[in-house]
């Protein structure tokens, strides 16, 4: 078989040097591993975007029968709950097959940073907690978001040093929140934005920062190349304050952003 293999691929490439000839594939198709295909699984129904002129196959492998090609930058349906050996089950144009992950992407949220947020908070991408602390006061991130999506002042809380008042959220950190999901590709759980307890005078107070505790599902305790990783990426999105494992004592099991 390897034999076989190895001769076939010879003929090909003897045939191609020879004719000069155009590959057979009609759209663009590299089931693999680079940094910009899709992963993951979606559940049927998600909306995903093609990247490329792409083939639409009757099953999971670049030897299958392709059904059609699918232009750049059209709107498809996740068709299948698992992809399969890096294809992705699609729907479009009434049929349904497989695509190479490597040209889908999935669309951003639509809406305000605010909603997006909400948006990848209800997909589980970015968990916003529902309560302060222990405690159930309004001022908690999920509430935090929920209040800025409405055009509403998120709430402070009332205890400790906290002013309690409402704050509008800085929008620099609202859409900073979206792209560390949208561009940095991290699922992470927000812990505080405006609620909650902290130093007098923090950015906290002021909606301009928040804290994280779990970055792709891994609890922070310590410095490490994921923590680090993450500071770095609040730091080149224009954080002004970002206080974590690796350059705070009293941070060694959350990180602090403020924008
Ligand atoms: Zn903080």
């Amino acid at each position: 078989m390897k034999l076989l293999r190895t001769s076939l691929c010879f003929w090909v490439l003897v045939s191609l040097a020879v004719l000069g000839c155009s590959a057979e594939v009609v759209g663009e198709e590299e089931p693999g591993t680079s940094a910009e295909a899709l992963s993951g699984s979606f559940p049927v129904g998600t909306e995903l975007r093609t990247t490329a002129d792409v083939n639409h196959r009757r099953e999971p492998s670049t030897s299958a029968e392709i059904l059609q090609v699918i232009p750049p930058g059209t709107a498809v349906k996740s068709a299948a709950a698992q992809p399969r050996a890096g294809w992705y089950g699609i729907t479009w144009n009434g049929k349904t097959g497989w695509v190479a992950g490597q040209y889908l992407s999935r669309p951003a949220p639509q809406g305000s940073g605010a909603a997006a947020l909400l948006a990848y908070h209800a997909s589980g991408d970015v968990t916003l907690w529902d309560e302060t602390f222990g405690r159930k006061d309004g001022a908690d991130p999920l509430s935090n978001i929920r209040d800025a999506a409405a055009g509403r002042g998120a709430r402070t809380s009332c205890y400790g040093t906290a002013p309690c008042t409402r704050v509008q959220l800085s929008s620099k950190l609202v859409s900073s929140m979206v792209e560390l999901r949208q561009r940095y590709e991290y699922r992470y759980f927000v812990t505080a934005i405006s609620g909650a307890s902290h130093s007098s005078g923090s950015y906290h107070y002021a909606g301009r920062a928040m804290d994280i505790d779990t970055i792709n599902g891994v609890r922070i305790n310590g410095n490490t190349s994921l923590t680090r990783g993450f500071m770095s990426a609040c730091s080149a999105l224009g954080a002004i304050e970002v206080l974590g494992p690796s350059n705070r004592s009293d941070h060694q099991d959350h990180i602090h952003c403020a924008w």
